[in-house]
């Protein structure tokens, strides 16, 4: 059983670096990004260029050397503020970059490393398809080895990747069945597309609830052809790759919601004080004041839960439940959070100007995107011998 409880001075000075960042930099232009629905990418550049989307990743690659547990950091506080720039960094390292330096060759991870850990080139993940998410092992895009050409051909539909095709987006891996077992299971494996190969079709954003200044978009492929090189990892591993990419992934959403769910503290004790009526600051009543101390305390146990599980994956233990847990628990109480900073805020909660409307919208997708809470809780009951 590994739980850090204190940080040490590095990881508490990019925590400090990266609060100040989101409040000198991202919090006074992040509504106008969010309101138009644009890439923020002049505040994408900067967290380029503060190392962040090379974080968890060796130096010789481009990398800054850190851990999981130093992005996590990061991601909290960015959600602290914004939304649409934390999951922008979280899909950038942990579902663009991290299969490649998880499971890519030397060559694969010096062709595309360096880009992605400076921030100038983003990658992607496409694993959901129009008819299933949840059920992965569903996949229905397929990839057949053109052994005269040596190419793999592509075909299928993938939908809601993030930043699958904002300017500087240069890859997305898709996961496709390239065979199958004597038993007829599907054998999936993930593949590198560069953006751009001809017959790779990136549809228009989507309009969303929230998440208004990240990227996501549906993917087409059509006799998609790219090098039989650009396979990732083992031919019919790529189930197994994804659900580890998976399970790292969550731990990384749920340092996002509990700055979510942080946030909606700070923004709620700062308006409680100040917001008159009947002659008093709101914050005078101990009905608010309990709202506040709810959301203090749901904040505070998302955020050891996150570490915990994080401090495990650092430490290279097993970490697939506290991950599940971490993630839903976070993105349960940051709807909730989310919901009670509306609700302190009364009208002007509803008003897009203030930060708790946009945490009120970015709430809802986090108990979805990595694994539904559905999913999470088949996950926790599986660990717990549950097996069907
Ligand atoms: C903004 C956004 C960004 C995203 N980014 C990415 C990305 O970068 N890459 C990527 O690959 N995907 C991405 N996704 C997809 C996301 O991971 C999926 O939407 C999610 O996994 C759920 O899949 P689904 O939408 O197909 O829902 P479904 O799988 O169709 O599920 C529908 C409902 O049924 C429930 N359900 C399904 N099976 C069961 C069961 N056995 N028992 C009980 N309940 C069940 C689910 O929990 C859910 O409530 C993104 C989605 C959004 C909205």
């Amino acid at each position: 059983m590994s739980l850090d409880h204190r940080l040490s001075p590095e990881h508490e000075e990019l925590r400090r670096t990266v609060e100040e960042f989101a409040h000198d930099v991202v919090a006074p232009k992040i509504g106008d990004f969010y309101e138009r629905h644009e890439f923020p990418y002049e505040i994408v550049r900067e967290m380029g260029r503060m190392g962040l989307f090379g974080l968890p990743f060796p130096e010789e690659y481009g990398g800054m050397g850190g851990d999981y547990l130093a992005l996590g950091l990061v991601l909290e506080e960015l959600a602290r503020v914004d939304s649409s720039v934390a999951i922008t960094l979280e899909a950038g390292v942990s579902l663009g970059a991290m299969p490649i330096h998880r499971f890519g060759t030397e060559e694969q991870k010096r062709t595309w490393l360096p880009k992605l850990c400076s921030g100038e080139m983003l990658g992607a993940f496409g694993l959901t398809e129009p008819d299933g998410g949840s059920d992965a092992g569903a996949t229905r895009t397929t990839a057949r080895l053109d052994e005269a050409t040596n190419e793999w051909v592509i075909n299928g539909t993938k939908c809601f990747i993030t930043n699958s095709g904002t300017d500087i987006t240069g890859l997305v891996t898709v996961t496709a069945v390239t065979g199958r077992t004597d038993g007829g299971k599907p054998l999936i494996s993930s593949i590198i597309v560069p953006s751009g190969t001809p017959g790779f079709t990136v549809a228009a954003p989507y309009s969303k609830v929230g998440w208004n200044a990240s990227d996501t978009r549906e993917l087409s492929f059509s006799d998609v052809r790219v090098p039989a090189a650009n396979l990732l990892g083992e031919q019919g591993r790529g189930y197994a790759q994804f659900l580890r990419i998976l399970d790292e992934g969550r731990v990384a959403i749920s340092a996002l919601a509990t700055g979510l769910a942080q946030g909606c503290v700070d923004e709620s004790v700062a308006y409680a004080r100040t917001r008159q009526a009947f002659g008093r600051p709101i914050g005078a009543n101990q009905a608010i004041q309990f709202k506040i101390a709810d959301m203090e305390m749901r904040a505070h146990t998302a955020r050891v839960a996150w570490r915990d599980a994080a401090s495990r994956l650092v430490h290279g233990e097993p970490f697939k439940k506290q991950a599940a847990l971490a993630k839903l628990y976070s993105s349960e109480i940051a709807v909730t959070n989310a919901r009670e900073a509306t609700q302190i805020h009364g009208g002007y909660g509803f008003m897009n100007e203030y930060p708790v409307a946009r945490m009120w919208r970015d709430s809802k997708i986090l108990e979805i995107g990595e694994g539904t809470s559905e999913v999470q809780r088949m996950l926790i009951a599986r660990e717990l011998g549950f097996t069907e």
